[in-house]
């Protein structure tokens, strides 16, 4: 048997404040969304021993500003190439950096890591989400996603570690201050997804070969993790799913996760 590749996965911020994720599959490294300063992006890499200059690629999953904040610094900065869709980039000012656009379903390979695009369902352009892979290990993240589609599950499917957004608790949505048009918005299929949609997400991508689970993007107003946790172990347990589930906090870093 071969050894399996290193994998960590460093959740740099998370939540509506900014969002950015390093994942390194052995020597090869990307950023998934620079939506935090790139200041601030640097200070929490350093905080966690990784060297900005080492990140072969920058991908944005869509043109909201907590997911791309830091993205035209940063690059500039380290000359780390861009990825995105037509769609993300006509929206992200991101001046003169290198970039390139890919398709929403497509396969960009980065020295020895298979990055596969995927569309998902959220109010933005042409928003995508994204599961990599090198050798035999496998890690699919989708966040901001309005609803769960069937090419989401297959394309998240046996990763073998997996980050899912959980948004919001829908109790705590509807009895929360938010507007009644937000809140419709949030709930709509091109919103966020609940911890209950999470937990479905999870159980259904989920199978023996996922070893961890990472929950995302979660409300500072409506949501706490604790409340996320209980509600995607639950179904976790229910469904008979032994992956260990780690929860990030709002606009706080995570990390690394290793495989
Ligand atoms: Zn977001
Ligand atoms: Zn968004």
């Amino acid at each position: 048997m071969p050894t399996k590749m290193k994998c960590s996965v460093t959740v740099l911020c998370s939540g509506s404040s900014g969002n950015s994720v390093h994942i390194r599959l052995g020597d090869t490294s990307v950023l998934i969304d620079v939506g935090i300063s790139c200041k601030m992006t640097e200070k929490r890499m350093n905080d966690f021993g990784i060297d900005p200059e080492s990140v072969n690629a920058v991908f944005l999953t869509h043109e909201h500003t907590d997911h791309t904040r830091g993205a035209k610094r940063y690059c500039s900065k380290f000359g780390t190439p861009l990825y995105a869709t037509k769609g993300t980039l006509s929206l992200t000012p991101l001046g003169s950096i290198e970039k390139t656009a890919i398709k929403s379903s497509d396969v960009v390979r980065i020295d020895g890591v298979t990055m596969k695009s995927f569309p998902i369902k959220h109010f933005a352009a042409e928003p995508v989400a994204f599961s990599l892979a090198a050798e035999k290990v496998k890690v699919g993240m989708a966040s901001d996603l309005g609803c769960v589609t069937k090419e989401v599950v297959d394309h998240l499917k046996s990763s073998n570690l997996l980050l899912v957004e959980a948004n919001y608790d829908d109790r705590m949505l509807m009895s929360g201050t938010y507007p009644e048009f937000l809140k419709k918005t949030i709930r709509s299929d091109h919103g966020h997804l609940s911890n209950d949609d999470a937990a479905a997400l999870c159980s259904s991508a989920a199978t023996a070969r996922t070893e961890r689970i990472v929950l995302l993007h979660l409300s500072r107003e409506n949501n706490t993790p604790a409340m996320a946790e209980e509600a995607v172990n639950g179904r976790l347990q229910h469904d008979g799913v032994e992956a260990r589930l780690d929860v990030t906090e709002h606009g706080s870093s995570k990390g690394p996760i290793r495989l």
